[in-house]
């Protein structure tokens, strides 16, 4: 058997500049709470996406969790959240105490339908928030979306987690909300380990979420709090990391983009696949290369002879309204995350991949179509 190609795995600088950030926090002992690291971590990625302040977090869930609490959603308010999504996108609603209504998504990005966002609004007229994701590294419809927002005067996140490096219209995606939210989960196209960055152009509001992320402690010298508080800091070290990988977050991007072109080119003609969408707006990421399939040859197929040879490949998201705990809440609909989810497979995408190993996936998945 081939060695195992994973989905989408860590990859740390082949010059060391984790480690030197990293040796430099272990020399002066400063590996937690704090330090410089964090604070230049914060800096350098607010300066990389263009935002005016960071703050460095334990998860891209916290920062989620956070951005919601910064803009003041809290019990029994409706935030409107797209349904084709990873669960840690709604899992912070609940954490508030308030309610989703899941958002259908348009063939056109695979994210938020701006229609059925319209829908929604229509419905819900007292939506306090908007949660838009950019999946798989696809930005979403933005201009429609923001004059959506602006229009019902709502508050919009971005859960930007898996579009570190996508741009829309040559502006960086997370950038265009009120808040946005970037994750170094191991699986992301940079990683840490584990963290999360919240960002924002509201110093004030991220100078408060720093606070909360420490515990909600007021300037006192006994522990006095007049807040409830969070542990959701990012540690001395694992800044250290990100600051390494934020180094070579372009490369990164160029890698995956080739990945998704030699893809494209080798599998596009086969019958039945569709890569996923690329608006001349966007210019993503390509976290992960993912298509569908309408043809005889079903994803399953796809994901279990590439698992026989040891390759890892994943379905699309399934989608919250389908998932138990979330079945509950109100949806609007176009039908197009379910097809999606039915129809959809994410390939191998990771960056260390050689072209050997994009031959070896080529050419299991091609076998299928020759059976
Ligand atoms: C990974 C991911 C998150 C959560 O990030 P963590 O750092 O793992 O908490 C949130 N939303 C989406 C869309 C993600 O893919």
């Amino acid at each position: 058997m081939g060695k195992r190609i994973f989905l989408s795995s860590p990859h740390m600088s082949d010059e060391g500049y984790e480690m030197q950030y990293i040796k430099k926090a272990f020399d002066t002992n400063w590996i937690a709470p704090l330090g410089e690291n964090v604070n230049r971590f914060e800096r350098e990625l607010a300066t990389k996406v263009g935002s005016h302040a960071a703050a460095a977090l334990s998860s891209g869930t916290a920062a989620i969790h956070l951005a919601l609490k910064a803009a003041g959603v809290g019990e029994g308010d409706i935030v409107f959240c797209p349904t084709l999504t990873f669960s840690a996108t709604a899992n912070p609603i609940i954490y508030q105490n308030a309610i989703p209504v899941f958002i259908d998504s348009n063939y056109e990005t695979w994210n938020i339908c701006p229609k059925a966002l319209e829908e929604a609004f229509e419905k819900y007229p007292e939506v306090k928030a908007v949660i838009v994701v950019h999946l798989y590294g696809l930005s979403a419809d933005m201009d429609q979306i923001i004059d959506l927002c602006k229009k019902h005067n709502v508050v919009l996140i971005e859960d930007a987690a898996e579009s570190l490096g996508t741009y829309y219209k040559g502006k960086h995606t997370g950038t265009f909300g009120d808040y946005g939210i970037f994750s170094f989960n191991g699986n992301k196209i940079i990683t840490t380990s584990g963290g999360g960055m919240l960002v924002s152009n509201n110093e004030e509001r991220i100078a408060k979420v720093r606070f909360w992320a420490t515990q909600s402690r007021d300037q006192a010298r006994h522990y006095q709090h007049s807040e409830l508080g969070f542990n959701y800091r990012m540690s001395n070290v694992v800044a250290g990391i990100g600051r390494g990988q934020l180094k070579v977050l372009d490369k990164r991007v160029e890698k995956k983009k080739y990945i998704y072109e030699y893809y494209k080119t080798e599998l596009d003609e086969l019958e039945g696949i569709e890569f996923m969408p690329n608006n001349d707006w966007n210019e993503p990421n390509y976290w992960l290369s993912s298509m569908t399939l309408s043809g005889k040859i079903r994803p399953i197929d796809i994901m279990e002879v590439l698992e026989k040879e040891n390759i890892e490949s994943r379905p699309i998201w399934k989608p919250m309204h389908m998932q138990p705990f979330f079945e509950k809440y109100d949806f609007v609909e176009t039908d197009v995350s379910r097809l999606l989810f039915q129809n959809g497979v994410c390939l191998p995408s990771d960056t260390k991949m050689t072209d050997e190993d994009l031959e070896r996936v080529v050419d299991i998945i091609k076998g299928l179509w020759l059976r």
